[in-house]
């Protein structure tokens, strides 16, 4: 039987995997797959069997540590307090970054450990000069929704234009936002602002209370693993018995000869080389690694590849009337309303807003930035947080900065990755904020314009493009299955073959594309 090896173990591998074994295949998932830190997963079991009523402060105080924030005023995310997403290895390639914040994943199930579970199809005007059309890519977002084995809560039902993505119960802010919206639908929609609750990847409520218990901690991790991750997939895979799972594996290159591949890779448990052989290899390692990958398998030190991506702004709002009860509700701390922008005086395509409502990570930061006055305002401060809105704003990478990455040629262990701003996206931002302060009066709420704040470059997480989907293979680009014209049965699944970032949280859209080459590949 061919054997199919899939490199990593995050959103992208999970999802080609699905399609590999509902084709009766049985892949071998090679992966780095860092498991978490037994002291992190001892505070999630503690805080899943105790009733959040009784949580203990200084089991909380653990998992709220926070790393310094990035350049938009956010600290970088952990799981249960633990870094180990974000944690290098040994035989990790130098990285040599400048003026970027993009980062790589060595965990099992890669930065599906701490994302923000929001999925949104693409429109056909986003990818219009895809070579692949939404109607070619849409069938399998429903694959993708299926293996995610999502139940509903019956909040409401999907919102138009949507098909089966779950709508949780929305916060007492955000319903208060969404029916304001809700009264001016009409007239926003005239102004090219379109809003709907936001879908998420996260277990509702069933009859059995299993699911979301609306207990606030979204930010630090699940205790209860409502939030999907790619390795709730994998290990159900795993104990089917339907796939092979290889933790400890650091691939390096991959060589083709004949119809034969050679994977070389580290083996981080017993410290030795590792060689794989494989009829078919599909590479889902995330952007930077993918890049890492293929350049070093090539052996193309100096030739610098592009980076695509979506920058990300944030921008706060003060709601003009309060709620009450806003800072004891049970809640969700994820995204809670998206919102669509369509001005052609800002750019052709759509700019994408999250808005996140009250959460307890808020009053700590503003109290950190303010120092000593932040103690003396301590009260105003909390009514204030109690009508803040959190807006982080995602623009299309056709006006976003982009990233260059290069093998150095001095050495080959250094991979050099250096951001590159776009002027217009500075200017895109600012013209966003100014649209929310004039339509003020409908949105019930102030954006504060002077906050504005851009990440750098890579900061937001929805990067891609450096070997982009065209007609033909022509590298860098790949052709329609995610390959470069050197290697046959080398399939790219990741966010590297997108042809442009649109602005949308990506990674249903990578993880549909993925279900797509693999269900659609040649296995020899
Ligand atoms: C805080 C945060 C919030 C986010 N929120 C959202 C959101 O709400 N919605 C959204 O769409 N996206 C979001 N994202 C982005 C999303 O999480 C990623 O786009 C997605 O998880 C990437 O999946 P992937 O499979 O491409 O790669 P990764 O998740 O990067 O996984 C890479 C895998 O490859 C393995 N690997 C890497 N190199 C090697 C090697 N050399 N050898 C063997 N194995 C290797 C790793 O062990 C890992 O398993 C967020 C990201 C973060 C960090």
């Amino acid at each position: 039987m061919s054997r199919v090896l899939i490199i990593g173990s995050g959103l992208s591998a999970a999802s080609a995997a699905s399609a590999l074994v509902a084709r009766g295949l049985r892949p071998t998932l090679v992966d780095v797959g860092l498991p978490p830190d037994p002291e992190a997963v001892g505070l999630k079991n503690e805080l899943a069997d105790t009733p959040p009523t009784r949580w203990r402060r200084d089991s909380l105080d653990r998992i709220r540590g926070m790393d310094a924030p990035s350049a938009c005023g956010i600290p970088r995310k952990r799981w249960f307090g633990s870094d180990f997403p974000f944690r290098s290895v040994p035989r990790d390639w130098d990285l040599q970054p400048v003026d970027v914040s993009m980062v790589r994943s060595y965990a099992e199930g890669g930065l599906s450990n701490l994302w923000g579970a929001a999925l949104q199809r693409v429109t056909a005007s986003q990818i219009h000069n895809w070579p692949i059309s939404l109607e070619e890519l849409d069938p399998y977002y429903d694959h993708v929704l299926a293996l995610m084995r999502l139940n509903g809560n019956g909040a409401g039902p999907a919102a138009p234009g949507t098909k089966s993505e779950v709508i949780l119960r929305p916060s007492l802010q955000a319903r208060a936002l969404l029916n304001d919206l809700e009264r001016c639908r009409t007239d926003l929609a005239e102004r090219g602002f379109t809003f709907q609750p936001s879908q998420l990847a996260v277990q509702g409520e069933d009859h059995e209370e299993q699911g979301c218990r609306y207990c606030g901690l979204c930010l630090f991790g699940c205790p209860y693993d409502c939030i999907y991750s790619a390795s709730h997939t994998i290990r159900r895979l795993v104990r089917l018995g339907h796939v092979n799972y290889m933790p400890g594996t650091f691939v390096q290159t991959i060589e083709q000869k004949g119809g034969n591949l050679t994977v070389r890779a580290w083996n981080l448990r017993e410290n030795r080389p590792e060689i794989l052989e494989a009829s078919v290899v599909f590479i889902g390692a995330g952007v930077l690694s993918t890049a890492r990958i293929l350049l070093e398998s090539l052996r193309y030190y100096g030739k610098p590849l592009t980076i695509r991506h979506s920058d990300m702004f944030t921008l706060p709002l003060i709601r003009f009337h309060g709620v009450g009860g806003v800072s004891t509700e049970a809640l969700h701390t994820l995204c809670q309303v998206f919102i669509e922008l369509q001005d052609d005086k800002i750019c052709p395509q759509s700019v994408h807003l999250q808005v996140y409502t009250y959460n307890d990570l808020y009053l700590p930061l503003i109290l950190k930035r303010l120092g000593a006055a932040g103690f003396l305002l301590r009260h105003p401060i909390q009514k204030v947080v109690e009508r803040l809105l959190m807006v982080f704003g995602y623009l299309p990478s056709d006006i976003s900065s982009t990233v260059e990455v290069m093998l150095d040629p001095s050495s080959g262990h250094r991979m050099l990755i250096r951001g590159k701003r776009n002027v217009r996206s500075a200017t895109a931002c600012k013209k966003v904020a100014r649209r929310l302060l004039l339509d003020w009066r409908m949105l019930g709420a102030i954006p504060l314009t002077f906050q504005t704040a851009v990440d750098s470059p890579g900061g937001g997480y929805h990067s891609g493009g450096s070997f982009p989907m065209g007609k033909q293979a022509d590298f860098p680009s790949t052709d329609l299955l995610g390959r470069v014209p050197q290697f046959e049965h080398v399939h790219l699944i990741d966010a590297s073959v997108l042809p442009t970032i649109p602005a949308v949280p990506t990674a249903f859209t990578v993880m549909a594309n993925a279900h797509r080459i693999a269900s659609l590949c040649r296995v020899p």
